[in-house]
C-alpha cells in the first residue's frame, strides 16, 4: 500500500489501543447502575424475608391471644356454673352442671397445652428473626462497602477516560490526516473495530490467514503498511524473533 515510518505505525497501533481501552472503560462504566441496582435488590429481598418472618410472629401472637380469650371466657362460664350449683333443684340438673363444668375445664386444659406450644413457637420464631436481623445489618454494611467501591471505581474510570481522551488527541495529531481516514474507514467495516493488526510469521493476526509471500517480504522491511487481502485490515510486520529485551 504505502511506505511509512516505523514511528507512524507505532503511533497508529497506539491510537487503536487507546480506542480499545476507551471502549472497554465505557462499557464498564455503563454497567454501574446495573451493579448498584443488583446490590439494592439483594437488600430488598432480604428485607422481605424479615417482613415475612415478622408477620409469622404476629400471626402466632394473634392466635395466642385468641386462645387466651377463650380460656378467660371458659373460666367465667365455670364460675357461673359453680355458683349455680347451690341453687339447682334436682339431682339431674346438678349432675348436668357438674358435667358442663368438667367439660369446660377439659377444654381449658387443652387450650393451655396449645398455648404453651404456641409460646415455644413464638420464641423460636423470634430467635430466628433476631438472627436474620443481624444478618441483614451485616449485609447492609457489606453492600454499603461495595457501593463505595463502585463509586470510587466510577470516579477513577471517568478520570481515566479524560486521560485517554487527551492521549488520543495528542497521538492522533501526530498521524497524517489521510492515514487516519484510511484507518477509520477500515475500522468501521470490522465487527470488532480493529483497523490495524500485526502480521506474525506471515499470518495476519486479524483473520489468522496467511498473507501472500510478496506482501510479507515488503512488510518485513518494517516501514511498510499493507492491507490484508482477506480481512482488509491494515497490516504491519511484527518481529517476534528478536528477543533481546
Ligand atoms: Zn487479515
Amino acid at each position: 500500500m504505502s511506505d511509512i515510518t516505523k514511528e507512524r505505525i507505532a503511533a497508529l497501533v497506539n491510537l487503536q489501543q487507546i480506542e480499545i481501552d476507551t471502549h472497554n472503560l465505557k462499557t464498564k462504566l455503563s454497567n454501574v447502575d446495573q451493579r448498584l441496582d443488583k446490590l439494592d435488590n439483594r437488600l430488598l429481598d432480604f428485607k422481605q424475608v424479615i417482613e415475612e418472618q415478622q408477620s409469622v410472629i404476629n400471626e402466632l401472637n394473634q392466635k395466642y391471644r385468641e386462645y387466651e380469650a377463650d380460656v378467660r371466657l371458659n373460666l367465667d362460664s365455670i364460675k357461673k356454673s359453680e355458683a349455680k350449683l347451690s341453687s339447682v333443684k334436682t339431682n339431674k340438673e346438678y349432675q348436668s352442671s357438674l358435667k358442663e363444668i368438667d367439660n369446660l375445664k377439659a377444654k381449658n386444659s387443652n387450650l393451655e397445652d396449645d398455648m404453651i406450644e404456641f409460646l415455644d413457637r413464638i420464641e423460636e420464631a423470634e430467635n430466628a428473626l433476631k438472627t436474620k436481623m443481624t444478618e441483614y445489618s451485616e449485609l447492609q454494611t457489606q453492600m454499603d462497602r461495595e457501593k463505595e467501591i463502585i463509586q470510587k471505581e466510577t470516579e477513577e474510570g471517568k478520570r481515566q477516560l479524560d486521560n485517554l481522551d487527551a492521549e488520543w488527541k495528542t497521538v492522533s495529531a501526530a498521524i497524517d490526516a489521510e492515514l487516519l481516514e484510511t484507518y477509520s474507514k477500515v475500522k468501521s467495516t470490522q465487527s470488532n473495530a480493529v483497523g490495524i493488526t500485526a502480521v506474525i510469521d506471515a499470518v495476519c493476526q486479524g483473520c489468522y490467514m496467511n498473507i501472500p509471500p510478496q506482501t510479507y517480504n515488503e512488510l518485513q522491511r518494517g516501514d511498510h503498511l499493507a492491507k490484508c487481502p482477506i480481512c482488509q485490515r491494515l497490516i504491519y510486520w511484527k518481529d517476534t524473533h528478536k528477543r533481546s529485551e
